[in-house]
């Protein structure tokens, strides 16, 4: 069994900014030559996450008004104190959702949907650098 770590980074455009990473991940699985397993997906931070839909603007929109209704961002949130960065919500969005995904493979595929992409969702306020660890497990 073989364990190895990649790094996948990305630029993203600010909250609210969600991205589909599904032909990046399938990419690198690719060039790691392991065939059957799982891959991990972590995003590396604690404002922005991890997640999967069907990418279509639709959906995107439907989530971002999901995220804006049940963590406002016109509130004010008691992280807000403690840095004074204003972006307790980011914050709050991002826990809620999560920072990993892990998807099983097989013979070098990944095994999801056809409506199912992997989500890099942003959601602080600026736009971001972002890092993600991509630990494919398998042989
Ligand atoms: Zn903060």
């Amino acid at each position: 069994m073989k364990i190895i770590n990649k790094k996948l980074s990305m630029k993203t455009r600010g909250s609210g900014d969600l991205i589909n990473i599904t032909e990046e991940i399938s990419q690198i699985l690719k060039t790691s030559n392991v065939k059957n397993g799982s891959v991990t997906i972590f995003h590396i931070g604690s404002t922005a996450a991890i997640t999967t839909f069907e990418f279509e603007p639709g959906l995107i929109k439907d989530m971002q008004e999901l995220y804006e209704k049940i963590v406002p961002s016109n509130k004010h949130y008691h992280h807000d104190d403690t840095w004074g960065d204003a972006n307790g919500f980011s914050h709050v969005r991002a826990a809620l959702q999560g920072p990993s995904l892990t998807v099983p493979f097989q013979d070098g595929g990944l095994l999801l949907g056809t409506w199912q992409q992997v989500i890099l969702a942003e959601f602080d306020m600026r736009p971001r650098q972002r890092n993600i660890v991509v630990q494919i497990i398998g042989e």
